[in-house]
């Protein structure tokens, strides 16, 4: 056992270890040391493929798992987890099933299996996770995020479909998210007894994750920054050997390896005699918030996953690059990315904390933007607002280059929806109907420029990107985008093609820097007609990343862990545990202590575009000051 470990074990006095003898010529955990020249012997082909694996995706995907509150296996928040995960990979081209099981004690739970749709040969490589969480000492109700155990290997399994997907590398790959796993393996164990999808002597190896992003390695000058410990069996080795080498070319990774498996879903194919693998963050067994509420999003660190996914994803597509398989084509074939989201993400929350993160100083115009804005909540008298927008299209297919009538649309739909105008206010559930409030903002095309010539305050330009993240780039003219009018004068509207499934983001007022301030809409989510598509296509993306943009959290809170006690600032709106997709009916309750359960009618939910149809009375109120406090001079001056 390494010293820290056993140190660390000493410590907290684990109840889970074994203490067992070894015999003299047996080899338990056996360090790799590594070779001086190793980071140069990797294929660039396979390297520069590597590069497609996105961290930012990877933590949106892990910031919804945790958003569950548990993923127990036969819980509701597992049910919504598999729905979650199902979408993501059918986003990404892949057919998905589902595989009942049953774990004893408990019900029924489910494995989820996804392959690319017209793949006929069996599969040759396994790529598992298990999706369920547990919270050993609070039972199968108590908050469970399982950020690290398992999110990171599920939002891994999921990275790693979409990355071989894009790349065109994924015909004889299978993907498996378990069920069952914390009460003992029993997804796995029912997956191989069934054998559904896959033919065991076809398989050339598994490769399972569990726990793949927490670093428990002291901080050592010197020392690599990660580890990772690869486990097998003799009837893996040559896989363990594989990803050994793949570490050693294409990673930083800190390197053990083992031959002793136990404890994870690697273990279910071993003992049916098929080479499987676990790959693990590094001494696993000093990370002590597992199991339990503390396993949260704030522990993970990205680089450390990736860094193991880059393992994993190299050591497939070398694999795949012997005969009959085509890593050249992959590696130079471009993503083909189907950009309609399927459920409602926003970035918003993200953005800021990345943008706390690059610039501290934020924390300070934030503090103080809260204080003056608690001071004038209550005795804000609200100027009238009429916002010129300046909406920046970016297409690089000709259809994306929409219409100004489209462009219209939006406005129409803004200023019918912050005027309490919106047809569809009386499907609002009568519980909330005395809560509505009305903004009494209005929206225009902006009439003139930053010069003061006259505008029709539509700019367009053909760009050659596919797909654009989170990251600002599409608000700099130098990254490829296009620079923002004065955004103290105009709100600036970026309509361009986001990736990883996103609608949409904001920028929070004094939430980041000035030059990347206003909103950005995904063209298939922007107005009403035209390249709008279902169920995004009502123009509620803008409304509600304007919320953000005037200040408005999301009705469900900002906490990476979804509880009913972190509030949206926002006294008229119930607090509720995470948010609500698609066309939810009233009642939902998530939390006890609401009596009408949530608003999911609320533009500030995730529901789609059809079910969202108000702002609260305190919602305005917080809009209002939010303007006073930090958009002074926005939709003031009636010449712009
Ligand atoms: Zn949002």
């Amino acid at each position: 056992m390494p010293a820290r470990q056993l140190a660390a074990v000493a410590r907290h006095a684990a109840p889970c270890f074994r203490i067992e003898e070894v015999s003299g010529d047996r080899t338990v955990y056996e360090h790799r040391e590594r070779a001086a020249d190793a980071a140069a012997g990797g294929d660039p082909r396979i390297a520069s493929a590597l590069a497609s694996i996105s961290a930012s995706r990877l933590v949106q995907h892990l910031t919804t798992l945790t958003g569950f509150g548990t993923r127990f296996s036969t819980s509701d928040g597992f049910r919504r987890a598999i729905e979650f995960c199902s979408g993501v990979l059918g986003s990404s081209g892949y057919q998905v099933t589902q595989q009942a099981i049953t774990v004893p004690g408990h019900g029924m739970s489910a494995n989820l299996i996804a392959r690319l749709p017209g793949s006929s040969a069996p599969p040759r490589l396994l790529v598992t996770a298990h999706l369920d969480s547990i919270n050993l000492a609070g039972g199968p109700a108590a908050l469970a995020p399982g950020a690290d155990d398992d999110g990171t290997g599920s939002a891994g399994v999921l990275e790693m479909a979409h990355v071989l997907a894009s790349l065109g590398a994924a015909a004889d790959v299978l993907f498996v998210l378990f069920g069952g796993e914390e009460q003992g393996l029993f997804g796995s164990k029912q997956f191989v007894a069934a054998g559904q999808g896959f033919s065991p002597g076809a398989v050339a190896g598994v490769v399972n994750m569990d726990m793949i992003g927490s670093d428990n390695t002291l901080d050592t000058p010197g020392a690599p920054q990660f580890g990772v410990l690869i486990e097998g069996a003799e009837i893996s080795r040559t896989l363990v050997e594989k990803l050994s080498a793949s570490a050693a070319a294409y990673t930083s990774l800190d390197v053990t390896v083992s031959f002793d498996p136990h404890d994870s879903d690697h273990f279910s194919f071993i003992e049916a005699g098929i080479p499987a693998v676990l790959t693990i963050e590094g001494e696993d067994a000093a990370n002590h918030a597992i199991h339990s509420a503390h396993d949260t999003m704030d522990r993970v660190k990205p680089a450390l996953a990736v860094e193991i996914l880059k393992m994993n994803l190299a050591t497939i597509l070398g694999w795949n690059a012997q005969p009959g398989i085509r890593l050249s084509q992959a590696a130079t074939a471009k993503p083909k990315e189907k950009l309609m989201p399927t459920h409602r993400q926003c970035a918003t929350v993200l953005v800021y904390l990345m943008n706390l993160e690059k610039h501290p100083s934020l924390r300070l115009r934030q503090g103080s933007a809260r204080q003056r804005l608690a001071m004038s909540a209550s005795s804000i008298v609200p100027k009238p607002r009429n916002i010129p927008v300046v909406v920046h299209i970016l297409f690089k297919d000709d259809a994306d280059n929409i219409s100004d009538a489209q462009v219209h649309s939006q406005i129409d739909v803004l200023n019918k929806d912050y005027n309490m105008t919106n047809a569809d206010l009386g499907a609002v559930p009568a519980a909330f109907k005395p809560l509505i409030g009305n903004p009494q903002i209005t929206f225009h095309l902006a009439k003139v420029d930053q010069t003061g010539a006259p505008t029709s305050g539509i700019t367009r330009k053909k760009v050659s990107v596919n797909a654009w993240g989170a990251d600002d780039k599409m608000k700099s003219t130098t990254a490829g985008g296009v620079d923002a009018w004065d955004p103290n004068r105009y709100l600036n509207v970026w309509v361009c093609r986001l990736g990883d499934n996103l609608l949409g983001y904001a920028q929070f007022p004094d939430g980041g820097p000035l030059e990347t301030d206003g909103v950005v809409i995904t063209t298939p989510g922007f107005g009403v007609g035209g390249t709008a598509a279902s169920p995004f296509d009502l123009g509620r993306t803008a409304t509600h990343e304007i919320g953000h943009y005037l200040g408005l959290f999301h009705v469900f809170g900002n906490s990476a862990v979804p509880n009913c006690t972190d509030s949206d600032e926002v006294s008229d709106t119930p607090n509720q545990l995470g948010p609500n997709f698609g066309r939810p009916s009233f009642p939902t309750m998530s939390c006890p202590s609401e009596p009408n359960g949530d608003m999911f009618c609320n533009y500030m939910d995730y529901v789609d575009d059809v079910a969202m149809m108000m702002f609260s009375k305190q919602q305005v109120s917080r809009m209002q000051a939010s303007m006073a406090v930090s958009r002074p001079n926005l939709g003031v001056d009636p010449s712009v």
